[in-house]
């Protein structure tokens, strides 16, 4: 199992999960961060960092979200491979106009 990044993160991005990930595994997209589902150790630290509730264990995806299982499993070994790291910082960047938080 994994923990999965989900709609509330698109365009908001606040970064503040990656600070708290002892593994790294989570990655900065255009347009949300996502967790590489083969790295997560499943510890749960980043759901009560996200001020959005967007992380959830893959089990308890909510229905109308599950697409960004996959969704976080592709888009992290896309930007693996194009030689992302994971993230360990919180960034600056601010919201797009997509948050809806
Ligand atoms: S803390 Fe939540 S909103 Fe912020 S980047 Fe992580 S998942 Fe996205
Ligand atoms: S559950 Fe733990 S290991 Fe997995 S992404 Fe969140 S903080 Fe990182």
């Amino acid at each position: 199992m994994a923990f999965v990044i989900t709609e509330p993160c698109v365009d908001c991005k606040y970064t503040d999960c990656v600070v708290v990930c002892p593994c790294e595994c989570i990655y900065q997209g255009e347009s949300q961060l996502y967790i590489d589902p083969d790295n997560c150790i499943d510890c749960e630290a980043c759901v009560h960092e996200c001020p959005v509730e967007a992380i959830f264990s893959e089990a308890n995806v909510p229905a109308k979200w599950t697409s960004f299982i996959d969704l976080n499993r592709t888009r992290t070994q896309e930007l693996i491979a194009l030689g992302n790291s994971g993230m360990s910082e919180k960034s600056s960047e601010p919201a797009g106009p997509r948050c809806k938080n």
